[in-house]
């Protein structure tokens, strides 16, 4: 697995596991009292504070993500309102994926809630793939947590599979199959395609294209003129079974931003942070300009008696977002000091800070879209690296840039810019 294949395959043997309402399903699996409640997971409760996870049951009740708490209260009065806890989450995703791996050797992860189970080179093992997905429904609920559900996607190939897994929620099980695209196709819209957010359409309808069912039957010639690009091409094949164009990587290669630190400036804990700040701002303007997202982290500290510090950790979702690998190293940087009890990191002893990022994944080849839906955030930032470019200088800044004291705020899963427009992340 991991590696993209163009031969055609129909056979549904790919599956995709999303986890329903995890963050506060997360939240009732270990608070019994939370259960059958509407349950809003937030990073903030104050009523500005912003609702990032509801509840199924809360959703029920009309509460959605990105609406805030005091909206969210007129609608469900009764709302528990509770905060983030990040490790909680990944603790559970862990256990996930470890019960998914039980299943099959290829599982990739692909955000805190959401994993591939490839069954295709295990057709001898499994008769019934539905079976399957039903097996690993109960040993989430009976090994890691009665009340987690998700919903299963089966496929021919990732996409569809993802594609699979959205059509019920939740505790869904849903195939698409040569069988049965068609029908399904005909029931949804351009945007409702993983990958498809409003542009796109535009562009597609713009080429004639207005339906899911018209991009399937469209001729791929025709296809890469619509897109300019070869996106046009991975289209065709996603919805035609011409093989697997959502798990492609990119050779090795490797970016890094060093910087040495004066004596001046390693009298200030805030001053390092905002080098390393910095680093990792730099590293994002290299990624947006050459449009790749990262799939892997490292950071180091040097200190004077030539001791070093040094981190490094994989995502499963590609990222470039300079703040969003700010916060995850200090973060990680807690915790080392914090298990290793000893004081902060960076300190007065601090010589060299250094941060590298590699295992790019290009902007347009690989959707990573399709898995979490960053579009919109990514397309800001590209916007305002374009504004400043124009205006010769650094005149539009996201917010998160300019709060001093929130930048250690652990957002796990959530854009740094989540407040300059509406979210669209759904069912965490
Ligand atoms: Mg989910």
């Amino acid at each position: 697995m991991n590696a993209n294949h163009l031969r055609p395959h129909t056979k549904p043997t790919v599956l995709f596991v999303d986890m329903n309402s995890f963050f506060a399903s997360c939240e009732q699996q270990d608070d019994p009292r939370l259960r059958h409640k509407p349950v809003a997971v937030c990073v903030y409760t104050g009523p500005r504070g912003c609702v990032i996870a509801p509840s199924i049951e809360a959703k029920k009740r009309g509460v959605r993500t990105g609406m805030r708490l005091d909206d969210a209260r007129q609608r469900c009065p009764d709302l528990i309102a509770i905060e983030t806890s990040p490790d909680r989450y990944r603790q559970y995703h862990i256990r996930i994926i470890d019960v998914l791996k039980r299943f099959s050797a290829d599982v990739l992860p692909k955000s805190i809630d959401e994993a591939v189970v490839d069954l295709t080179r295990h057709q001898l093992t499994y008769k019934s793939m539905d079976e399957v997905a039903r097996r690993i429904k109960a040993a989430i609920r009976t090994d890691v947590g009665d009340y987690l559900q998700c919903s299963i996607g089966i496929a021919p190939n990732v996409f569809l599979a993802k594609l699979a897994s959205n059509q019920q929620k939740p505790d869904g099980l849903t195939t698409i199959s040569p069988d049965n695209i068609d029908a399904v196709l005909a029931r949804l819209t351009l945007t409702d395609l993983p990958g498809i957010g409003e542009r796109m359409a535009t562009r597609l309808r713009k080429g004639g294209i207005q339906t899911p069912l018209d991009l399937r039957y469209a001729s791929p010639d025709r296809l890469k003129v619509v897109c300019q690009s070869i996106i046009g091409w991975h289209w065709h094949l996603r919805l035609n079974f011409g093989g697997e164009v959502d798990l492609a990587t990119q050779a090795y290669k490797n970016m890094q931003a060093i910087r040495s630190v004066s004596a001046e400036q390693r009298q200030s804990v805030e001053v390092l942070e905002m080098i390393l700040r910095t680093l990792c701002l730099t590293l994002e303007r290299r990624m947006v300009h050459r449009h790749l997202f990262c799939q892997r982290l490292q950071a180091w500290v040097r200190y004077w008696n030539d001791q070093r510090y040094e981190d490094e950790l994989a995502f499963s979702v590609p990222m470039q977002d300079g703040i969003e690998l700010f916060q995850t190293i200090c973060q990680r940087m807690v915790r080392y000091a914090q298990q290793h009890r000893r004081g902060p990191l960076l300190n007065g002893d601090v010589r060299q800070i250094g941060v590298g990022v590699s295992d790019f994944v290009a902007a347009n080849d690989v959707q990573y879209t399709l898995f979490e839906d960053h579009s919109r955030k990514d397309k800001l930032r590209q916007t305002l690296y374009a504004i400043n470019e124009r205006l010769g200088g650094k005149h539009l800044i996201r917010a998160t840039e300019l709060r001093e004291g929130e930048g250690l705020k652990d957002l796990i899963g959530f854009g740094s810019i989540k407040d300059l427009h509406d979210i669209e992340w759904d069912d965490l």
